[in-house]
């Protein structure tokens, strides 16, 4: 129900933590973390309050200065700590707000593939789908985006990748999506609200709009595929 994502220059597990708790007004039943540390991909996840989640990363630390955090409102799959996100499918680790309204379609095509499932998750099939495009031989932005252009129903994604310690790629439709400028340092959120502790210089993705970030550069794509330029604003909010 609340994504962040951080390409970061410092520790990121905190500061995604932090930024979970400014979108837990949304409500929520589980919440996990991954990061890229060293080109190593991680994560972990808990169910209930984000302190289960803190306690977790208290006794077993998560490092790395890339990382992507959602807490879970389940709408597909019981809330556990198996259907948490964030979902992972060989290198691709995904967190997702909303529904995929086609999951099951989707799901039917990875099966004939011989691509079996690890959780009841909508949203798991959104990392298997990239996973089996990089599989048949596409770069990992290639295969996100073309992943992104098949899903149906109203969300927001942001994915993290193993062995890419420089690179997320967001995608909304339907759920609102806020991308943070930093000095040297990328920021993905829910709403501004969940960045404003990191910056006040932020980009609103629109409607169908798929972005590319690294730390230092950002390439959107409208809905049409096409590069698109939208504003920087400078906002005001009260932390
Ligand atoms: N449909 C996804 C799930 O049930 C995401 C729900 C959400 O927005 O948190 O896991």
């Amino acid at each position: 129900c609340g994504i962040v994502g951080v390409l970061g220059t410092h520790e990121v597990a905190p500061i995604i933590v932090e930024a979970l708790k400014r979108l837990e007004y949304r409500g929520y039943d589980s919440a996990g973390i991954a990061t890229v540390n060293d080109g190593v991909l991680d994560r972990r996840r808990a169910v209930g309050k984000l302190v289960n989640l803190s306690d977790l990363l208290v006794h077993d630390p998560l490092p790395g200065k890339s990382g992507i955090g959602h807490t879970r409102w389940a709408t597909h799959g019981a809330p556990s700590v198996g259907n948490a996100h964030p979902h992972k499918a060989g290198p691709v680790a995904v967190v997702h707000n909303g529904i995929v309204e086609n999951f099951r379609e989707l799901r039917s095509e990875l099966a004939e593939h011989g691509i079996g499932f690890e959780t009841e998750t909508d949203t798991e099939t959104v990392a298997l789908l990239t996973h089996h495009h990089m599989t048949q031989g596409m770069s990992t932005q290639d295969a996100a985006l073309k992943t992104i252009a098949r899903l149906e129903g109203a969300f927001a994604l942001c994915f993290l990748f193993d062995g890419e310690d420089d690179l997320m790629i967001a995608a909304r439709k339907g759920s609102p999506l806020a991308i943070g400028h930093g000095e040297g340092e990328m920021f993905v959120g829910s709403d501004a609200l969940a960045l404003s502790p990191m910056t006040n210089r932020v980009t609103y993705l629109e409607e169908g709009d798929c972005v590319i970030l690294t730390r230092t550069s950002l390439q959107i794509r409208d809905a049409k595929g096409k590069l698109a330029n939208r504003p920087i604003k400078t906002i005001q909010i009260d932390a």
